[in-house]
């Protein structure tokens, strides 16, 4: 967990409140610091006095228009800016090189999708120094989705496989025999021998391997079982 003063700060610039509250509700449930301003003037002034890691800019301001403001931001800044627009025509401007966008989103949009954007944008730049680490964690389960991330990489696992590595994950560090994971994994146990479990083990173990030769989180205990390692 990062200290909140290492929280990315996003500035949104928004003269619509409603979409600006839905903006900041949304990114600071994501844990990001907001700042909020609703016209083109004073911008480059709070960009001079705060830290600002990324931009959330409106092209339909009432007293500039956001694609001249990011020109003058890209005189001296490379904050990241993400558009807002509301008129798909405008699009084109946006992606052209002058203007020096990182992302654009098209009004209406919904809040998750903005989020998405802000984070990913935020992953390519804030590679050092920014405070968040964007190392992935070694595994990450998406249960919705029945997959697992290895060094951020999703398995291509089958239903068992899935299942067993989703049991070794939530128990880090314990031998798990093979009675009790095929207890854990399997609807009917007294269909599946032992060597079932020790297949899909050495299926799973080469999927891993593939993705990260050097790391081996699963453990042998000859006789007994497997466990599974908290650091592989
Ligand atoms: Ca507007």
């Amino acid at each position: 967990m990062s200290e909140s003063n290492t929280h990315p700060k996003i500035l949104i610039v928004e003269d619509e409140p409603a979409i600006a509250d839905t903006i900041q509700y949304a990114l600071e449930t994501e844990g990001f610091q907001i700042v909020l301003h609703s016209i083109g003037g004073g911008v480059m002034e709070l960009l001079a006095r705060e830290r600002i890691d990324l931009i959330v800019l409106d092209i339909g301001l009432p007293d500039i228009n956001g694609l001249e403001l990011c020109k003058e931001i890209r005189k001296t800044h490379t904050i990241p800016v993400i558009f807002l627009t509301a008129r798909a025509e405008e699009i084109d401007r946006v992606v052209g090189l002058e203007i020096g966008a990182d992302d654009y989103v098209i009004k209406p949009f919904s809040p998750r999708e903005l989020s998405a954007r802000v984070k990913a944008v935020l992953r390519r730049t804030l590679t050092d120094g920014g405070g968040d680490d964007p190392v992935p964690p070694v595994f990450q389960v998406n249960e919705n989705q029945r997959k697992i991330y290895y060094f951020g990489t999703p398995l291509d696992l089958s239903r068992y496989e899935f299942d067993i590595l989703k049991t070794f994950i939530s128990r880090p560090g314990r031998v798990l025999t093979r009675d009790r994971l095929m207890d854990m994994v399997w609807k009917e146990p007294e269909a599946s021998m032992d060597r079932t479990v020790d297949a899909h083990i050495k299926n799973l173990r080469g999927k891993l391997k593939k993705i990260n030769p050097d790391a081996d989180p699963i453990a042998t205990h000859r006789g007994v079982g497997y466990s599974f390692k908290e650091t592989p």
